[in-house]
């Protein structure tokens, strides 16, 4: 650090370009006040939110009453101001919860036969629908990866109506290296699972049934099965907005019989999903199912919270900081454990958050444009919170800066390299290249580019709006460890912990290169928050006709 500092100095006294001299100014004065950002901090903030008391932080518990208060009362003590509904650090979040119950039933009836699906070991969903019941037997057709992209020439729909029919398929999108298309071994929208359920329903499909396999999936079917198997905490559907009666997942096994009726494997389904010249497929059956369903209305919340920026002309822009705060709550037990405690994820975020917050009202200084903290909730059930957020921004969409987003770290040490998915795709670029120089951080590309995690965490929900976002993971290459431990812990958390009632804290846990995460975050936003003019998105990007549509600043 010390040694970091001093080199600040030395860069501003030689006759380096005024901006970048503006950068390290700025650079000085956030390692100076960082400080702020301890490990320690850090600790205690993750083992109370993952400890089994908050019960796993679901949505419209317990646990989430105990999680949000814990939020604001942190930022009440650091002195960060409301900024959520009434003079609160609250932004209400009306959503309904929806459980499938266990006697949910679902079978496909053809060719003289009936088979019959067991609930969680073959098949999890829910209804869309936010009813108590749903009854529907509806024919089924394959329709390979679902997508209709017609940027990338790829339609597999062909004109054929699926309105009315239970709609199979995979999720994931056809291989390629070419990174024109379908971003190459990197995961676009059109392979998310959100995807395949917004299409169906955009063409007023009855269901869908997504037949896990493990590469398509990215994870195995335990993880399907924890995340399916308990209450979907839904945003409140608009009136007129399609959805599905059924949104669900078949195990592998349990496609291969689906598959089997109509005498055809999963393989080959799959490889017929990877052809261009695709059709959907009619299976000739039906599937028939009865989904009972619980309801309940749930007042959910993001947790927001602001710091003024300094400048009378740019106070009113600001740059946003996000993590989510919830995780799977109780679910079904494994090994006797059904508290799913997140600390991992995303208790290490929030902790993140919290402590950003700290060292920027720690600033003597403040910068030009405001911070704002948003702990959304509902990330888990697909984003949900900062989707909500992005509907009802505190600060315009067209004045928000920069989203960080931080989501899921794990706390072995320090790393020489730093991991930020999606940041080249912006014109913040420049000054994320510029920290990481400044800290003597590799820029990593990204190591899982075929999970998709882009489009897997809350900054996607700003960037699908326009804001220019991305998230900050640690890297992987580990001070004072072999060089495969990173890959090693990412695989065995991956395998083991992802989304488990085993993701919980530890106490022989080195927050370190979380100090080091949240340090290049606060260089980024500060730097930010202080730059002329607002970050936008390349040329050609994606995300630009959004950022363009929603106005000047
Ligand atoms: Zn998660």
């Amino acid at each position: 650090m010390d040694k970091i500092r001093t080199r600040l100095k030395a860069g501003c006294s030689q006759e380096w370009l005024p901006h970048i001299c503006l950068v390290l100014t700025i650079a000085a004065v956030a390692f100076a006040q960082t400080g702020e950002i301890s490990g320690e901090r850090l600790r205690a903030h993750v083992k109370f939110l993952s400890s089994d008391s908050l019960e796993g932080r679901g949505v419209g518990t317990r646990g989430e009453k105990l999680a949000t208060e814990y939020i604001a009362t942190q930022f009440e003590l650091i002195g960060a101001k409301p900024a959520g509904d009434r003079g609160t650090y609250f932004q209400r979040v009306p959503m309904v919860g929806v459980t499938t119950q266990p006697s949910a039933t679902l079978a496909a009836v053809g060719a003289g036969q009936t088979v019959a699906f067991k609930w969680l070991d073959d098949f999890v969903g829910v209804s869309e629908l936010q009813q108590a019941a749903d009854q529907f037997d509806a024919e089924a057709v394959f329709v390979g990866h679902g997508i209709a992209a017609p940027e990338f020439h790829w339609d597999d729909f062909k004109g054929v109506d699926v309105k009315g029919k239970v709609l199979v398929l995979f999720t994931n999108e056809p291989p390629s290296e070419d990174p024109k298309f379908f971003g190459g071994r990197a995961l676009t929208y059109y392979g998310r699972w959100t995807y395949k359920y917004e299409e169906a329903a955009r063409r007023g499909a009855k269901g869908v049934l997504i037949i896990h396999t493990t590469p398509t999936a990215g994870y195995g079917y335990d993880v399907v099965r924890s995340s399916w198997g308990k209450e979907d905490p839904q945003l409140k559907l608009a009136a007129g907005q399609p959805a599905l009666a059924f949104a669900g997942w078949l195990s592998e096994a349990a496609g291969a019989r689906l598959f089997g009726m109509s005498s055809k494997k999963v393989e080959e389904m799959l490889s017929a999903a990877n052809s261009r010249d695709f059709r959907p497929i009619p299976l000739g059956l039906h599937i028939r199912a009865n989904i009972p369903t619980r309801i309940r209305q749930i007042e959910s919340r993001n947790v927001v919270a602001m710091i003024p920026g300094s400048d009378p002309a740019l106070e009113s822009q600001a740059v946003i900081f996000t993590a989510h705060w919830d995780h799977l709550g109780i679910g079904p037990a494994v090994k006797g454990d059904s508290i799913y405690n997140g600390a991992v994820d995303n208790a290490t975020g929030c902790a993140i958050l919290l402590e950003l917050a700290r060292a920027w009202q720690a600033l003597e200084h403040k910068p030009k444009r405001t911070a704002l903290f948003a702990a959304v909730t509902a990330e888990e059930a697909g984003l949900r919170g900062s989707e909500y957020y992005a509907e009802h921004p505190v600060i315009p969409l067209a004045k928000t800066a920069l989203d960080l987003n931080f989501d899921g770290f794990y706390p072995f040490g320090r790393t020489k390299d730093i991991s930020v998915t999606g940041a080249e795709r912006t014109t913040a670029w420049p000054v994320v290249q510029e920290a990481a120089r400044r800290m003597e951080l590799k820029i990593q590309a990204e190591s899982h580019p075929e999970q998709g995690h882009y489009y897997r965490s809350d900054h996607f929900s700003l960037a699908h709006a326009g804001v220019p976002a991305f998230s900050i993971n640690q890297g992987t290459e580990y001070y004072g460890k072999p060089a495969d431990f990173g890959e090693k812990i990412f695989q065995d958390y991956n395998d083991k912990h992802y989304h488990q009632p085993s993701d919980e804290y530890h106490d022989d846990w080195d927050f370190s290169g979380m100090e080091q995460v949240a340090h290049f975050g606060f260089l980024i936003g500060t730097t930010v928050a202080n730059q002329d003019g607002l970050p936008t998105w390349h040329a050609g990007d994606e995300f630009l006709p959004a950022r363009e549509k929603s106005g000047k600043p």
